[in-house]
C-alpha cells in the first residue's frame, strides 16, 4: 500500500500497488506546476482516502492537451488524478510512501533548463518517449 496526499494534508489517497513507471518531464508546463516527476498509475488501483471534493481540474489552453489537477485548499499539483484513462500520471512528490521503481526516462529535454543537469543513466527524448 502506497500512501499519497497534497501539502495540507486535505487530499489524501492510497495506490493498491506501485506505479508501473516512473519519468521526468522537463517541458515548461510541468516545470511551473511543479509536477516534473510522474508516476503511471492504473486507475483501478487508486483508492480515494477523503479530501477529493477539494480537487479542482484545469483543462489545458491550445496546444496543449494535459488536464492538470490541484488541491484548492495548498495548491499542491497532483497530475492527472481525476482522469478517466485506465492509466494516468500523477505527480510523484504527492507520494508519502517509498517506491520499488525509479525515474526510467527523461522527456522534452530541449526545453529543460540550463540549471537543470541530468544525473542518471535513464533515456532521454526531445518530445514523448514514443515519438
Ligand atoms: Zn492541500
Ligand atoms: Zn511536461
Amino acid at each position: 500500500m502506497i500512501k499519497g496526499s497534497c501539502c495540507c494534508g486535505t487530499v489524501k489517497f492510497e495506490l493498491l500497488k506501485q506505479p508501473s513507471m516512473m519519468g521526468t518531464c522537463h517541458c515548461s508546463r510541468c516545470r511551473k506546476v511543479g509536477a516534473s516527476t510522474i508516476v503511471f498509475v492504473k486507475k483501478e488501483d487508486l483508492k480515494w482516502v477523503e479530501g477529493k471534493e477539494h480537487v479542482k481540474m484545469f483543462q489545458p489552453e491550445e496546444p496543449y492537451k494535459y488536464e492538470r489537477s490541484f488541491c484548492t485548499i495548498c495548491g499542491t499539483s497532483l497530475g492527472e488524478i481525476l482522469s478517466d484513462m485506465d492509466s494516468f500520471p500523477i505527480a510523484a512528490n504527492t507520494l508519502d510512501s517509498g517506491l520499488e521503481i525509479k525515474n526510467s526516462f527523461h522527456e522534452f529535454v530541449d526545453e529543460k533548463p540550463d540549471w537543470y543537469e541530468i544525473c542518471d543513466d535513464a533515456k532521454q527524448s526531445k518530445g514523448h518517449p514514443d515519438t
